[in-house]
């Protein structure tokens, strides 16, 4: 349902909690953050209910320099803390959220992802596992791994996806198909969301992100490729508004 993503500050996960209670009016039934302080300490920590639930679940020692945030709203398995983003991959590697559906997931799963083990109903998990499993098993780099599988997704799915990689932590992976996502242009940090206001008390500088579209984005950096690789040059635009 709502997506915030941040790098390059160690205020991260204030930015993601107070992100996600400024689309708590979408509705949703979960939520949930991952954050790492990239030195090799990460959190994930996921609630049912309300954004206050995840806040009171947060202790003192989670923080990080970069992390992703997720409201969900249930398309595909019940409202749990199973089931609610960020999902992982079993190896403990990849993070990723996700708003949208997957339409052919069973279908991925059952080509590629015999024999996994899945630990939600999601369509979400499926995709953090295949990716997992084009970088380890048949060595890709992250970047490469995600658009192979973004390939591999059917056109009438529809996503907005915040990926993160243990191996490469202060590096948000973003694309998005028939769902809102957009990016936020700090000083020294960069964030990514779903929705402009969620972003608005941190920056008023946007970069639009469009379909079929792979973005890096790192602390100091954002990087737009197309599907073919061809690098994107995009114009920043404000927002005169205040959260
Ligand atoms: N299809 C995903 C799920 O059910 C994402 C739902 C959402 O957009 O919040 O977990």
């Amino acid at each position: 349902c709502g997506i915030v993503g941040v790098t390059g500050t160690n205020q991260s996960v204030s930015i993601l909690i107070e992100g996600l209670e400024r689309l708590e009016y979408r509705g949703y039934d979960s939520a949930g953050i991952y954050v790492n302080d990239e030195s090799g300490t990460d959190y994930l920590v996921k609630r049912v209910g309300r954004i206050a639930n995840l806040k009171a679940a947060l202790t003192p020692e989670v923080q990080g320099l970069a992390g992703i945030g997720h409201t969900r709203w249930a398309t595909h398995g019940v409202p749990s803390e199973e089931n609610a983003h960020p999902h992982f991959s079993n190896d403990e590697r990849f993070y990723l959220v996700h708003n949208g559906v997957i339409e052919n997931f069973k279908q991925l799963k059952a080509e590629y992802l015999a024999g996994v083990e899945f630990k939600s109903e999601t369509d979400t998990e499926v995709i953090v596992q295949l990716i997992d499993r084009f970088v380890v098993e048949y060595h890709m780099e992250t970047k490469a791994a995600f658009l192979k599988v973004l390939h591999l997704i059917s056109d009438d799915s529809s996503y907005a996806f915040v990926l993160m990689d243990r191996e490469t932590p202060d590096t948000l992976y973003v694309a998005k198909n028939k769902s809102p996502l957009l990016v936020g242009i700090g000083e020294g940090f960069n964030l990514v969301s779903s929705d402009a206001m969620a972003m608005l008390k941190r920056t008023h500088t946007f970069m639009e992100i469009q379909d079929q579209e792979i973005v890096i984005v790192k602390p100091q950096e954002v990087l737009i490729t197309d599907f073919d690789g061809n690098e994107k040059k995009r114009d920043t635009f404000r927002v005169d508004m205040d959260a």
